[in-house]
């Protein structure tokens, strides 16, 4: 008698993701009973020591999968993988406070409420693949030597109802990256999550490991996830660009950008939530070391992206911005809950955003970012969960206890990390991640 196993899964504080498995047969009844968890899991760090937890050995929480999420991917080894990802609910079937999906289900909820606006977006994935032959980036060898695993990925991928548009060798050494169509913000935070574990399910069933670490040496480019983000009215109209407004955004794409901007030394803490992250936002290294606005600078916090449209329609649909400063050491959901929280801010605060800056901000002084109302985002890990704890304005967006609750699971992760040399802690990353 063969079984097959389907695996219900959450992507936790940590951003890994954890579940428990059942019979594929069960598929109906776990949808609508839901498989038991425990409070205390979310306190596993990406290490699996346990921080400090309110919960204690104390608890239980249903993490009920959603039918929608179903992937049933085959794997280059002739396995398949089959998992769900779901929402952990209290007893009574209340969202549970530190339920990452809850969290940015709710946060949608909220510009829903602000604006009567929606989201669309994409989550952009560098990784690297070690131990290539020294392929350069960009360059057609390159896509060469990884082309059998690219069609093994868009195969298994398509198992998630994911349709990349993109795949190619990055600059860094052994990196690739991978780029996928705009979508509703829950489901992209749902295909942000299925892509990294495909990748690197993939990967391994070709004997190869993938990591998605920000970092994978001090000396190289880092492996960002690009977050991209676009305004739309609930008719499908798109409401992010306007012909007249500074540097091409709405009168409240401005706001929703003004809102990131303001809030990004904060919400760093939950976009790019690792020790390594912060050697990666660091200048010149192409990714964000400030929360400013950048129009054709790829070391802005939060990009305007060019359009190749020429007629106004479909500018409007193609106008998005990116935001730099997230790696995929960050729950999707977490992250761009805390963009989706920001962003809401900016609209009720009626914030404007500042024109774009098109210079090499680390030559200025700090009082010159100051004059400009420029900041240079935290520069470890502590600094950043400090600036999440201080800014009251949008931890308080997150559920009661889930901001302390959270920054004791970082606070655990940082201890675990000190104890280590710089080399151990990059191995560290690249094995977790
Ligand atoms: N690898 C860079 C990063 O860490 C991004 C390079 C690019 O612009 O694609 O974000
Ligand atoms: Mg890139």
């Amino acid at each position: 008698m063969s079984a097959q196993l389907t695996v219900a899964c959450t992507s936790d504080f940590s951003g890994l993701v954890r579940g428990k498995a059942f019979n594929s047969d069960d598929l109906d009844k776990k949808i609508t009973a839901g498989i038991g968890w425990t409070p205390t899991n979310v306190q596993i760090t990406c290490f699996d020591t346990i921080s400090e937890s309110p919960y204690g050995a104390l608890g239980d929480l249903v993490l009920r999968p959603d039918m929608d999420t179903l992937v049933k991917s085959d794997l280059p080894d002739g396995t398949q993988m089959s998992f769900l990802l779901g929402d952990i609910l209290e007893l009574d079937g209340q969202p549970w406070e530190c339920c990452t999906r809850g969290i940015l289900r709710a946060a949608i909820a909220d510009l829903e409420r602000a604006s009567d606006l929606e989201l669309r977006v994409s989550f952009e994935h560098e990784f690297m693949l070690p131990g290539g032959r020294g392929t350069r980036g960009f360059t057609l060898d390159g896509f060469l030597e990884r082309q059998v695993f690219g069609e093994a990925l868009f195969r298994a991928l398509a198992g998630a109802g994911i349709q990349p548009d993109g795949f190619f060798r990055e600059f860094g050494p052994d990196q690739m990256e991978i780029t996928v169509p705009p979508q509703p913000a829950l489901r992209a935070a749902d295909e942000a999550v299925m892509l990294r574990e495909i990748t690197r399910a993939t990967a391994a069933s070709m004997g190869d490991r993938a990591t998605f670490s920000p970092l994978w040496s001090p000396d190289v480019v880092g492996n960002g996830v690009h977050i991209h983000v676009s305004l739309w009215r609930k008719d499908g109209s798109p409401v992010t660009w306007s012909e007249s407004g500074q540097d091409g955004l709405s009168e409240v794409a401005s706001s929703f950008v003004a809102g990131m901007l303001a809030h990004m030394p904060a919400a760093v803490a939950l976009t790019a939530p690792s020790v390594l992250s912060f050697q990666r936002l660091v200048p010149h290294r192409w990714s964000a070391a400030f929360n400013n606005l950048g129009a054709q600078d790829r070391e802005a916090g939060v990009r305007i992206c060019p359009v190749t449209a020429q007629d106004k329609a479909t500018r409007a649909r193609q106008f998005n911005v990116e935001f730099r400063a997230a790696d995929a050491t960050a729950s999707p959901y977490l992250a761009l809950a805390a963009l989706v929280a920001a962003g809401t801010l900016g609209i009720r605060d009626r914030l404007v955003a500042p024109a774009a800056s098109s210079e090499d901000l680390s030559l200025l002084s700090a009082s010159d970012l100051a004059k400009r109302g420029i900041q240079r985002l935290p520069t470890d890990l502590g600094s950043a969960l400090d600036a999440f704890l201080a800014d009251e304005a949008l931890s308080s967006t997150f559920p009661t206890r889930m901001p302390d609750i959270y920054v004791a699971h970082k606070r655990g992760e940082i201890a675990h990390v000190s104890g280590m040399s710089e080399e151990q802690c990059f191995a560290a990353y690249a094995a977790t991640y």
